[in-house]
C-alpha cells in the first residue's frame, strides 16, 4: 500500500496524496503536504479542486476531475468515494472498497463542529488509516469559543493595541473569522496579503466570513484596538512593523505546548486545532470498527500502542514527505 511516491492504492493504480508526482492520484485536501503540484490525473471534491486551481494554477494537473461526497466512482477494481472530513473546506476522508473489503484514508481530520466544512462522517470499515498529528495524550483541545473569548477579552483589555494573530493561510485562517462572527465580533478584520485569495475563494464558495479588509495602505492608527490575521512568522518580521504595538497571538494546536509559544514570541497562544486531538483520535477508531488500524503523519507510535492495548491490530506507516502541518 505505499511505495516511494506515497500511499498507492495497487488494484487501482492509483496514489493518494502522493508526494511526488504520479500519472493518477487521488487527493484528500488543499493542504501544501496533501495536495502538490504536478499530477498528471486528479480526482477531488470540488472544494480541493477549487484550492488547488487558486494555489498552483496551471500547474494543479494535467486533468482535474471534481467528486462530491458520497458519489461512487470506480478506478480499476476499486470503488471510491468521498466523505467530509472536517478539516478544512473540501477536505476529504477516501472510501476504497475492493473485493467486498472497504479501507478507509481518514487524511487530515478533526471531530469538533467547524463552520466552514461540513463535519467527519464516521464510516465503518476493515482498515482505517488514521492520521496522528495529536497523537499524544497531553494533546486535548479546549472548546474553540473559550479561546476565542480569550482572544476578545484581550482585545478590550488592551484597546490601544493591535491583535496580530497568526493562522495558516488554508482553513485556520476562515474558521477564525467563522468563530470571531460567532462570537458577535461583527468589526471588520484585517488581513495580510498572503491570506485574502483563500479567504474570497472560502467567500465565492458559499463560506460566510464577514468584512475583512487588506491591511496594505491602511494607516498605523487605524489599526489600534482591531485584529489583524498573518501567516506564521509574520509577527517576527519587518512586516509587523507597520502594526501600532502588536500583541501577539497564534491559532494553533501546538499552542497547548507552551515552550513552542514561548520559542516563537507568541503572548496569547489559542489553543484552536483543525486536527484531532487525542480522544478523538481514539474515539474515532472506536467508532468505524476496523479490524486494523493504520497510523501515519504524525506521533504514530502512541497511537498504535494504544491501538493494540484496546485488541485491533495496529501499525505505523511510516510515510515520508510530511509536514508537521498546523
Ligand atoms: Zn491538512
Ligand atoms: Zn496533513
Amino acid at each position: 500500500m505505499t511505495s516511494p511516491s506515497g500511499l498507492c492504492c495497487e488494484p487501482g493504480d492509483f496514489h493518494i496524496d502522493p508526494v511526488r508526482p504520479v500519472p493518477r492520484a487521488v487527493i484528500t485536501h488543499g493542504h501544501g503536504d496533501h495536495a502538490r503540484s504536478g499530477n498528471e490525473q486528479v480526482l477531488a471534491t470540488p472544494g480541493t479542486i477549487a484550492i488547488m486551481q487558486a494555489r498552483y494554477g496551471e500547474l494543479a494537473g494535467g486533468s482535474l476531475q471534481a467528486l462530491d461526497y458520497g458519489e461512487p466512482v470506480t478506478i480499476g477494481e476499486v470503488m471510491v468515494r468521498f466523505l467530509p472530513a472536517g478539516h478544512v473546506l473540501g477536505s476529504a476522508q477516501v472510501v476504497l472498497d475492493y473485493r467486498g473489503s472497504r479501507v478507509v484514508v481518514s487524511g487530515d481530520y478533526k471531530r469538533r463542529p467547524d463552520p466552514t466544512c461540513p463535519p467527519f462522517e464516521p464510516c465503518n470499515c476493515d482498515v482505517f488509516i488514521t492520521e496522528a498529528t495529536f497523537g499524544l495524550p497531553v494533546f486535548r483541545h479546549p472548546p474553540d469559543m473559550q479561546e476565542i473569548d480569550k482572544l476578545l477579552h484581550s482585545l478590550r483589555l488592551f484597546p490601544e493595541r493591535c491583535h496580530l494573530v497568526e493562522v495558516y493561510a488554508l482553513g485556520k485562517c476562515q474558521r477564525v473569522l467563522a468563530l470571531l462572527r460567532r462570537a458577535g465580533h461583527e468589526e471588520p478584520v484585517f488581513l495580510h496579503g498572503a491570506l485574502i485569495e483563500l479567504t474570497q475563494l472560502y467567500e465565492e464558495l458559499g463560506v460566510r466570513l464577514g468584512p475583512v479588509q487588506p491591511i496594505a495602505g491602511l494607516a498605523r492608527d487605524a489599526l489600534k484596538g482591531k485584529i489583524v490575521l498573518a501567516p506564521p512568522g509574520a509577527a517576527a518580521g519587518p512586516w509587523s512593523r507597520r502594526l501600532p504595538d502588536p500583541r501577539v497571538a497564534m491559532a494553533s494546536g501546538w499552542m497547548r505546548v507552551r515552550q513552542r509559544a514561548k520559542a516563537r514570541g507568541i503572548e496569547l497562544p489559542l489553543v484552536i486545532s483543525d486536527h484531532a486531538d487525542w480522544d478523538e483520535l481514539t474515539a474515532t477508531i472506536g467508532e468505524v470498527g476496523a479490524e486494523e488500524v493504520w497510523v501515519t503523519h504524525g506521533r504514530e507510535e502512541a497511537l498504535v500502542h494504544h491501538a493494540t492495548k484496546a485488541g485491533y491490530r495496529a501499525r505505523a506507516l511510516a510515510l515520508a514527505g510530511f509536514e508537521e502541518e498546523e
